[in-house]
This record gives structure tokens, C-alpha cells and sequence, in this order.
């Protein structure tokens, strides 16, 4: 955090001093919620949770570095006290940001949007930007009413990128999100099948996604896929200029994409003459191989984005394709390929919608070229009423795919065990698998070494249990 006193906290969020402050006490690290992360000059935010009520952690953060803590309950120690902890964390971002960008004009916030890959391109961003100066893009999935507070609020004097993840499950969250920390530059990846049932169409979906770049001053830049129409229509609600990227179209282009025998991406950015930065330096164009250590198409098309908006926020290409070279994705286990026994095992059963899903099965019919493919699958929840619809076209695509061998496992996957079966004749089989356990006890008996291996559910369904004892057992 910028460094604030107690008086100024209690006075943007209209609360109280209670438990003996005085007014004096200095904040200067970051917003913590979790006592055990608290270190010194943090301010520590007591939330009534599930499972547990931070109240009963405000001696323990106050041991281990925090001067002062928010608090709804006056508990004797240090504390600004307000009505909604949540509210006041937002309320203490907006002044943050506000405060940032006066004392640093040179500050440039980046917002991510889309229906899948806004941690991934989050992360390769932070690499990126970093070439160029200190960036905040904390790993993991912190896109929400609180995961962004807590984001802005890592602020320092010496911030230059703040790169913020903003996830949406209907129209109006967005905006609320950028309500409290208004982007200069919004990204956005696409608009797909994620989230349906909470948002009630496409169209809804696309219109949620596009407050991001509602929310543009004039001054600012929308990044654009130019491969994906409802994404490139939300030009038209922009007061900011517009920057497309694509393979097949687009300002900043990217050509020769390939991926090599074990399904990792390379392709060649081409920045054309004549665009310039938010800050309006020109762009050196020129040609740039780009070869991160990622697996898939749909992570090209990621990495394009994330070089996109770097330019703009004025990294050179050159360093900034370089800062990629062999890069990974930092936040969490997103489709790893292990090996063991001669085997390889794509395990990216964290999360899955359709969007996901697809790619995940051509990166294994990719990757399994010439070798035995498997494919287990587990239910993506959160589809809405086209649930079936969905899962059903995940099985017909394994066929047209050619997977060698479908294992559907839970109850919630089985429409996709049909739709294969249906899709008729298939180099492979599809079986349908009751539980997880019975999975595992399946793969160990017929995994062999050449053979790749996808496991791919939303978290919930299970099957990230799988990896563990399969590779165990190869
Ligand atoms: P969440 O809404 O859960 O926060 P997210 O948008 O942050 O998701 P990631 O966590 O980066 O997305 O990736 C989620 C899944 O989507 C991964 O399985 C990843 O491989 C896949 N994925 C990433 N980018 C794309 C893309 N452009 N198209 C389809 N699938 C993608
Ligand atoms: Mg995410």
C-alpha cells in the first residue's frame, strides 16, 4: 500500500477508531485477510468467513506486523471499525489507485477479460511487463469483488504495471469491478461458452464482458481479438482507440504459429509500422520469434494477447518476446504434461468449459500423433439449461478427433460418452465410468508406455485425483 494512517483510513471509509488507536498508526505494506500472511506494516482485514472469523486472528496479526486492522467489531485491538469489511477495502483501493496515478502518472493499469484464459494471459503479461519495470500480478485467480481490492492494494511508490484479472458472472459485475480500479488498457480474450447458465446466452455474455472496455477513458486502449466477432464488436462501445491482434487478422499479427511434437507453441509476431504506445511512443516494428514453454493453440493465441497489450503499455518487442522465451504459465497447475513409464499424461483437470475442453482434445490429438490417445473426461458444471447440448458435442468432436480410447467418467459427463457413441464409428471406444476410483483402477490396467493421456473436468467433477496415483502407478 501507499502508506497511509489510520486517521486517512478511518476518513475514506467513514468508520471508526476503536481498540486503542490513535490515529497514528501507519499501514505501508500490504491488505492481508489470512493472519498467517500478515507481515510487517500490513494491514490486516478481519472477515467473518465459512469457516472462520478473522476477529479471532486480530491479536495474531497484530504479533506478527500489522499496526492496525479493519474491523465490524471492536475486539481492544487497533482497528478502523466499519459496517462492511469488503466495502471498505474497495472504497480503500479506489483512493489508492486514485492516489497512485497522481503520484506516478507513469502508472499504467492493465484489466484481463474473457470467457477462458484470463489467469494464464495475466501471468505471461507479468512476465513480460517486467522487463520494463516492477509490475503487481499476483498469481492465481483474484478477479472478483475482493480478489481485486486486495490486488490494487499491493500498490507501492514503485509500481509501474498493475496488471488486474476481472472475471464476470453477469451483466454489471464488470462494471462493478471497474468501478473501483478503472483500467487503461482493457483486454479482452473472447467470449465463449464459460459461465452460460449464470449469464443466459452469448449475447449476454459477450455484453458483461464488454464493460470492460466501457469502462476506457478516452485516453486509454482496448485490445481487441480480432478473431472473435463478438469481441471485435465491442469496438463500437470504446471512447478509447482500439488495437486488434489475431493470426488471421489484426493489427499486431502472428504468423507461422506452429506447435512442435509435444504440442508446444512458437509463431512469429509481426508489428506492423506506425502504431504507438498508450504514452504515444511509436512501436519498433520488425519481426520477433516467440517460443514459451506452453502447450496448444489456445495458448498462442494468449501469449499474442499479453505481447499486444505489452507494446502498447510501451515494452519493446524485442524484450518482451525474449522475456517469453521458455516461459511458463506461473499461477497454479494449468495442463501439465508429465511422464512416467513411457507414458505422458496431460493433466488439466482444474477446470474445463466447452472452449477449454476443445482445445484440450486437439492438443492431445495433437500430441498423440502416431500413439494410442485417451481421454478421460469429467462433467463441466456451471452450463445452464445446454448442459447436455454442450457435453454432447464434447464427445462427437473426440470422435471426429479420432481419440484412440474415451473414458467419461460421473454421472454429469455421461452426455458425452452419448454423443460419441452416437457420432457413429469411431477409431476408438467410448466407456462410461461411474466414479473416479473406478477410473484410476482403469487407467492403471490399460495405460501403456507411447501413450498420451488427458484428464480434463471442472475442478469439482474429481478427476484432478487421478494424476497422483496413475503416475504413481506407471
Ligand atoms: P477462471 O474463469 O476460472 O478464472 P480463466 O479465464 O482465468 O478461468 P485460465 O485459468 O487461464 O482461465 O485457463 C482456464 C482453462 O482454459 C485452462 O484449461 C486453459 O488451458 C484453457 N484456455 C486458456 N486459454 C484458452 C483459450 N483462449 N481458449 C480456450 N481455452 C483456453
Ligand atoms: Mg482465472
Amino acid at each position: 500500500m501507499l502508506q497511509t494512517t489510520a486517521r486517512d483510513i478511518a476518513a475514506l471509509t467513514g468508520g471508526a477508531l476503536v481498540g486503542g488507536a490513535t490515529g497514528d498508526e501507519t499501514v505501508s505494506g500490504v491488505a492481508r485477510i489470512d493472519s498467517r500472511e500478515v507481515g510487517d506494516g500490513d494491514l490486516f482485514a478481519a472477515f467473518l468467513g465459512e469457516h472462520a472469523d478473522g476477529h479471532d486472528f486480530l491479536a495474531a496479526a497484530r504479533a506478527a506486523g500489522a499496526p492496525l486492522a479493519l474491523v465490524t467489531e471492536d475486539r481492544g485491538v487497533p482497528a478502523v471499525q466499519v459496517p462492511d469489511v469488503r466495502e471498505a477495502l474497495s472504497v480503500l483501493a479506489t483512493a489508492q489507485l486514485d492516489r497512485g496515478r497522481r503520484e506516478n502518472p507513469g502508472l499504467v493499469v492493465l484489466a484481463v477479460t474473457g470467457s477462458a484464459g484470463k489467469t494464464g494471459t495475466k501471468d505471461l503479461l507479468g512476465t513480460v511487463l517486467a522487463t520494463a519495470g516492477p509490475v503487481i500480478a499476483p498469481a492465481g485467480s483474484l478477479n472478483n469483488e475482493l480478489g481485486l481490492p486486495l490486488t490494487v492494494l499491493g500498490l507501492t511508490d514503485a509500481t509501474r504495471f498493475l496488471v488486474l484479472e476481472m472475471g464476470a458472472r453477469g451483466v454489471g459485475h464488470i462494471a462493478q469491478l471497474t468501478a473501483i480500479a478503472r483500467p487503461d488498457i482493457s483486454l479482452v480474450l473472447n467470449v465463449g461458452s464459460a459461465h452460460l447458465g449464470e449469464f443466459g446466452g452469448i449475447e449476454a455474455t459477450a455484453r458483461a464482458k464488454g464493460e470492460l472496455v466501457e469502462a476506457l477513458a478516452a485516453d486509454g486502449r482496448a485490445l481487441l481479438n480480432a478473431e472473435d466477432r463478438l469481441v471485435l464488436g465491442m469496438a463500437e462501445r470504446s471512447a478509447a482507440p482500439v488495437l486488434t491482434w489475431g493470426f488471421s487478422a489484426g493489427d499486431v499479427r502472428g504468423t507461422e504459429l506452429s506447435l512442435d511434437e509435444r504440442a508446444r507453441v512458437s509463431f512469429t509476431l509481426e508489428v506492423p509500422e506506425g502504431l504507438a504506445s498508450l504514452h504515444g511512443a511509436p512501436i519498433a516494428p520488425g519481426r520477433y520469434a516467440v517460443r514459451p514453454d506452453l502447450l496448444g493453440e489456445h495458448q498462442a493465441a494468449n501469449v499474442l494477447a499479453a505481447l499486444a497489450a505489452a507494446l502498447v503499455a510501451g515494452v519493446d518487442p524485442a524484450a518482451a518476446t525474449a522475456a517469453l522465451d521458455g516461459a511458463r504459465i506461473a499461477s497454479g497447475q494449468r495442463m501439465q504434461v508429465l511422464e512416467a513409464g513411457g507414458a505422458l499424461v496431460i493433466d488439466d483437470a482444474y477446470n474445463a468449459n466447452p472452449d477449454s475442453m476443445r482445445q484440450a482434445l486437439k492438443t492431445l490429438a495433437h500430441l498423440g500423433r502416431g500413439h494410442r490417445t485417451i481421454a478421460v473426461l469429467g462433467e463441466m458444471l456451471e452450463l445452464g439449461e445446454d448442459t447436455v447440448r454442450l457435453h454432447d458435442e464434447i464427445g462427437r468432436l473426440a470422435v471426429r478427433l479420432n481419440i484412440s480410447q474415451l473414458y467419461v467418467v460421473g454421472d454429469g459427463a455421461a452426455p458425452i460418452h452419448h454423443g460419441a457413441s452416437l457420432e457413429g464409428s469411431f477409431g476408438g471406444e467410448s466407456e462410461y465410468l461411474d466414479t473416479v476410483e473406478e477410473a484410476i483402477a482403469v487407467l492403471e490396467r490399460t495405460v501403456r508406455p507411447g501413450d498420451a493421456v488427458l484428464l480434463k473436468s471442472s475442478r469439482d467433477a474429481g478427476l484432478r485425483r487421478i494424476a497422483g496415483p496413475l503416475i504413481e502407478h506407471l
